[in-house]
């Protein structure tokens, strides 16, 4: 995003150069865009500093780079978005590499030199130059920089070299923890023999940090999804099985039919649950005949604050993004290192973090946007 605006903006007037450690770039953009690219979120902006965490202007970076510039970012590249129900933008071609392959086109025409496997190592200051050296063998001396290594999540160990490259020169940093990541569960084998990949759909989780509606996906090792993205914490959780009733309405549901149907039974055909909420309140709700309920009071109870026991969540190498990273008060407004002018930071390798819903990649563009935009006004 910063070198498609700086090569927009300065024409030919300053020589632009990517690097990238792997082959191609944009890995992560391909595994995000695998089932359908999120890219944004219909949330008035104004609204959008509430989901971010990390001590920034939110308000000021959506206003410069807000949800409509990012969509005409988007659009100017040939490819159209559409408002999903869940309210997440999509890019309508599902094949994320024509995306990326369009964007990445494009700035070569725009006279972006791209060198890919060059694996950033270290930098140092040459007065107002910097010098930056790769694994390769190789250096480039640079006027301007912006650093976008991103965050922690779904890399391999050799990923996390570059923090080392900050911390030498005195730069704060934290390190990655998982954000966004799925919870472990023990779940019975007899539950996940039923239950394994299904959604718990339209439910509703609530933790210790919130209560979030959505749709939870049973895996072996836990639940993933949008509720636990948001709120997941280990401990206590309850899941509303049936949020569009209240207890009262669930209890009058399983009051009907007792002359010929057991509790269960009453659940299963009255309540319309789907099969993994049945496989959940059969397998782990009436597991302990002994503190099973016996009640439609208490099985209404049940199903309205089913207790899930969330363990953790899943490691780093799984999770969708990450917190942690290098430290915003190391930055001045415009996402330079206060230490070394000249040097930009954008994305997931600060110290932010946002839910998915497109608020990480269009966060992540912005950035990239207002680094370039202080690197024009310095030149
Ligand atoms: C499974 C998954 C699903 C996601 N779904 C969504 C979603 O639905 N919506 C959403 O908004 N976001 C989603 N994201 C997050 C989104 O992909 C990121 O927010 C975004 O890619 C961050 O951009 P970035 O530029 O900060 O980092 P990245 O996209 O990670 O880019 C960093 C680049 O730097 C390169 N690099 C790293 N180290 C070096 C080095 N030493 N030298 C040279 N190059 C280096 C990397 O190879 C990489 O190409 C998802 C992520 C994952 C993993």
């Amino acid at each position: 995003m910063a070198a498609d605006h700086l090569s927009e903006s300065l024409s030919q007037s300053a020589e632009i150069h990517l690097f990238e450690k792997r082959k191609g770039l944009g890995r992560k953009l391909l595994i995000a865009g695998s089932s359908g690219l999120n890219v944004s979120n219909d949330f008035p902006i104004v609204e959008w500093p509430k989901f971010f965490e990390g001590s920034w202007n939110w308000s000021k970076l959506f206003s410069d780079f807000g949800t409509d510039a990012w969509l005409s970012q988007i659009h100017g590249l040939g490819f159209e978005t559409f408002l999903g129900t869940s309210g997440r933008f999509f890019l309508k071609e599902m094949k994320a590499s024509l995306f990326l392959k369009a964007w990445t086109s494009r700035l070569e025409k725009a006279g972006v030199t791209i060198h890919t496997d060059h694996d950033f190592q270290a930098f140092q200051k040459q007065d107002s130059k910097t010098r930056l050296d790769f694994k390769n063998g190789t250096h480039f001396v640079s006027d301007q920089t912006v650093f976008a290594l991103g965050g922690g999540s779904w890399n391999d160990e050799e990923a996390l070299i570059w923090p080392k490259a900050f911390q030498d020169h005195g730069i704060a940093f934290h390190d990655f923890t998982p954000a966004n990541a799925g919870y472990e569960i023990d779940w019975p084998k007899a539950f996940l023999d039923e239950a394994d990949r299904k959604p718990l759909k339209n439910i509703q989780l609530t933790t210790a940090l919130g209560t979030k509606a959505g749709e939870i996906l049973i895996t072996s090792y836990g639940i993933e999804g949008t509720p636990v993205y948001f709120y997941g914490t280990p401990g206590l959780a309850t899941l509303d099985l049936k949020p569009g009733l209240s207890e009262r309405e669930v209890m009058a549901k399983l009051n009907q039919g007792k002359e010929n149907f057991s509790l269960i039974r009453r659940a299963q055909k009255f309540l319309n649950l789907g099969d993994a909420a049945q496989a959940l309140v059969f397998h782990l709700g009436f597991a302990d005949p002994k503190r099973a309920p016996k009640t439609p009071e208490a099985l209404a109870t049940l199903i309205k604050k089913f207790p899930l026991t969330l363990k953790g969540p899943r490691p780093l190498s799984e999770s969708i993004s990450s917190r942690g990273g290098i430290s915003l008060s190391e930055l001045n407004p415009d996402f330079e290192l206060i230490k070394f002018p000249g040097i930009f930071l954008a994305g997931e390798m600060l110290d932010w973090s946002a839910p998915t819903g497109g608020f990480l990649i269009q966060a992540s563009a912005a950035q990239g946007y207002s680094c370039a935009q202080a690197m024009i006004s310095r030149i």
